[in-house]
């Protein structure tokens, strides 16, 4: 484990880069992880120092993805940078020219969906989420949405459990998903299709599922200091422009962004 950007953590991305040949993939979560948490969501953006880091490693050819829980077309506007985004837990695929893919649900999946939605209709609306695949609540800054949560939150997670979804608490709410669909399946689905080294940045619960996927296969970063991680490694927030900096740094070292060039 490693709570900073120093020398360990420089060897464990120049060991991963040297390794495995093909192109290497920097994978990142969004929220939390390059962009500081808000209380309105639609303000979360990356601070321009990370910004700027992110831009100088597409500028020294290496290759970013997005994996996030929100919708892709969300992360793109909020980024505004030329990435593929996998949305909703890896649902959704938009790819860096905008292409968007989102398979359909089938029927039974929806009627979940819906039920669970209207069950939230009387929260306030910007604290209900309705993405393809499942129902967000989020209290970060709404205390009284949480008290209120707490009141119903049994009756709510047996109702949904009874329509087959996933309960997932995450860090400020909770999500109400349809089965499977994690950010480890989108992780076994991207090694699936890359050949190269892939190393995750993610600070969520959510993303454990994804780390634990690449252990033995690539490089977790957890950014936070969460105690029980599947995580490899781990840098504290204020690390993540640091790290970005040194990713660029270990692909012009090892030629491996050169690669892609
Ligand atoms: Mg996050």
């Amino acid at each position: 484990m490693d709570l900073t950007c120093g020398r360990p953590l420089a060897d464990a991305v120049e060991q991963l880069l040297s390794g495995a040949g093909g192109d290497p993939l920097l994978v990142s979560d969004y929220d939390g992880t390059l962009a500081p948490f808000r209380k309105e969501r639609n303000e979360a953006v990356p601070p321009p120092s990370v910004r700027r880091a992110l831009e100088a490693i597409l500028e020294a050819g290496g290759d970013l993805l997005i994996l996030s829980g929100r919708r892709a077309e969300e992360v793109a506007s909020l980024l505004g940078l030329p990435v593929e985004i996998r949305g909703c837990h890896g649902w959704e695929r938009l790819t860096a020219e905008g292409v968007l893919n989102s398979p359909s649900l089938r029927d039974w999946e929806s009627h979940a969906l819906e039920s669970l939605a209207s069950e939230l209709s009387g929260f306030p609306p910007p604290a209900v989420e309705r993405k393809p695949i499942s129902v967000a609540l989020h209290w970060r800054g709404r205390d009284s949405v949480k008290e209120s949560y707490d009141v119903v939150s049994d009756r709510l997670v047996r109702a949904a459990r009874q329509a087959g979804l996933e309960v997932l608490p995450f860090n400020g709410g909770v999500e109400y998903r349809l089965p499977g669909c994690t950010k480890g399946r989108a992780m076994e689905r991207i090694l699936e299709e890359r050949g190269g080294p892939v190393c995750y940045l993610g600070d969520d619960v959510t993303d454990e599922d994804a780390f634990r996927v690449l252990r033995g296969r690539g490089l977790g970063i957890l950014v936070g200091d969460r105690a029980r991680t599947e995580a490899e490694l781990r840098i504290s927030p204020g690390c993540t422009e640091a790290f970005l900096g040194l990713w660029r740094e270990a692909l012009t070292k090892t030629g491996a962004g050169g690669r892609r060039r």
